[in-house]
């Protein structure tokens, strides 16, 4: 009788490219004679599942959508103390992203007060100890021009009611959408390209129609934003590009 020698690891199929709306990717599987199955995300955020030898795959699947909100947790951890490590420096030819584009710093010796944008940053080096700062309300201010005429602009083509625009700053959750019409949206989307912010206004939109992330819900953003999949894509894989400072 010729017994299988099981594989010590898999990759999570191979073939399976696309994730459904709100699943968690599996990086890998590791299977062992054991009798539950262990979750972990590693530092780099990725999910590793140790699980029995035999156990469907549709069971795993099962458990970690069960346990969504915990993964979401330790990987939004994980990548917070990853970027922690990567910090800017705030030194001439840093790179600072705005509206998906990348721009240099300059250190200037000129005396004015502030921080200048015109095709690159420009900061007088004696204001380079408040970099942070300035850059911070720099991107904030360029947000409350741009982000909540955007909202009003695809509201108004696609009959939306929305009553009040607010910008958040809750790392990791680039919008929320209340009863009454209320949308909250993160100003450090002001970072990524405009499709990428226009995808996450319609998201919220569509959460006026639809209060769940159903497929009916998902309907609604392929309508009005048809590009959808490769925008959230670019935000989970990005999301650490548009932490700020
Ligand atoms: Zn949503």
């Amino acid at each position: 009788m010729s017994r299988r020698s099981p594989s010590k690891s898999m990759r999570y199929p191979s073939s399976k490219t696309e994730l459904r709306p709100g699943e968690i990717a599996i990086h890998e599987i590791l299977r062992s004679p054991r009798r539950t199955v262990g979750l972990e995300v590693r530092p780099d955020a990725r999910l590793v599942i140790r699980a029995p030898l035999r156990l469907p795959l549709s069971e795993i699947e099962n458990i970690v959508s069960s346990k969504h909100a915990w993964i979401i947790r330790q990987q939004l951890r994980a990548r917070t103390l990853q970027h922690k490590k990567q910090e800017r420096n705030f030194i001439d030819g840093d790179k600072f992203l705005f509206r998906g584009d990348s721009w240099p710093l300059k250190l200037t010796d000129e005396e004015s007060d502030g921080l200048r944008f015109e095709q690159g940053f420009f900061l007088p080096r004696h204001l380079q100890p408040e970099a942070p700062a300035l850059f911070s309300a720099w991107y904030r201010n360029e947000a409350e021009k741009i982000i909540p005429s955007r909202v009003m602009e695809i509201a108004e083509n696609f009959k939306f009611k929305v009553c009040r625009i607010r910008l958040s700053s809750a790392s990791g959750r680039w919008g929320s959408c209340g009863a009454g019409g209320t949308l909250n949206l993160n100003w450090t989307l002001i970072l990524a390209a405009p499709a990428v912010l226009d995808y996450v206004i319609a998201h919220e939109l569509a959460h006026l129609r639809e209060m769940n992330h159903s497929a009916r819900f998902w309907q609604e953003v392929s309508f009005l934003c048809p590009d959808w999949q490769r925008h959230r894509k670019w935000l989970r894989q990005h999301q650490e590009l548009l932490s700020f400072p």
